[in-house]
């Protein structure tokens, strides 16, 4: 099999691990895409994670809160994401290391690039936790962050739609899939697929984005396979 791209980042929001519920982790969920993962592994792919935090804790939430302290509970809640979803994949027999932007030693590596880059190296799989490391930011500029600074050659932007619309396609039937878009129009159209920090990060660095449905089973390895499916955002 041949394939496009050797070194990804995978993007799964918080709300991807939690399923139908909406809340929580479901870890049937878990060890499908843990499962998915695998595949990629095993076909030789390097493959960087970062996981978001939305299905436990989003600092927005924390109305009447100092902003910061929410921002701390959501970057926490990232960890407690990776930590499931390392089970899942070690259970699956991926080894996997969780590398975190803020100090929490016992439980995961601090965030290294050079460390992070010879784990791939080596075959691990590895999970960026903690996001940015920084209040104010999302999880989303913490994958365009470590993209760049792995070198990733694309990254893969699992949603729970198949794409890249005009408008919400949950609210509106007539919204139109764009299957090829440019960085500079999500920032001109303000299209909710990213956060324009994020965006910007991807633009300046020229990391393309595929953003596809994970609730597909087998479409992480149909995107990198380079199979026409979701959205294609380059320049
Ligand atoms: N967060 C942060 N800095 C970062 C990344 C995340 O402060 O670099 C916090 C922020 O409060 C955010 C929460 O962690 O709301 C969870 O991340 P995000 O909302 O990006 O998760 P997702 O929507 O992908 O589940």
């Amino acid at each position: 099999m041949s394939y496009k791209f050797k070194r990804v980042l995978l993007k799964l929001s918080g709300e991807a691990l939690a399923g139908e519920k909406g809340f929580g982790i479901d870890f049937n969920i878990c060890k499908r895409i843990a499962k998915e993962i695998k595949e990629l592994k095993d076909n030789g792919l390097e493959v960087g994670i970062v996981v978001g935090g939305g299905n436990i804790w989003r600092g927005r939430a924390g109305r009447g809160m100092d902003r910061t302290t929410a921002d701390h509970m959501g970057m926490l809640a990232t960890c407690i994401n990776s930590l499931a979803l390392q089970d899942s994949l070690e259970e699956c027999g991926v080894i996997t290391r969780v590398l975190s932007a803020l100090e929490i030693k016992q439980i995961a590596e601090p965030y290294i690039r050079r460390k992070a880059v010879r784990h791939l190296e080596k075959g691990r799989a590895v999970i960026f936790s903690s996001g940015t490391g920084n209040p104010f930011f999302s999880t989303d500029t913490a994958a365009a962050l470590r993209a760049a600074e792995i070198e990733a050659e694309v990254i893969l932007l699992a949603k729970k739609v198949d794409g890249i619309y005009d408008k919400d396609p949950m609210k509106n039937y007539d919204a139109k899939k764009y299957d090829r878009l440019n960085y500079i129009d999500i920032l001109n159209k303000n299209l909710q697929v990213m956060d324009s920090t994020a965006t910007s990060l991807c633009m300046d660095n020229n990391i393309p984005i595929i953003v596809f449905n994970l609730d597909v089973e087998g479409n992480i390895l149909k995107a990198v396979k380079g199979d026409e499916i979701g959205t294609f955002v380059n320049k």
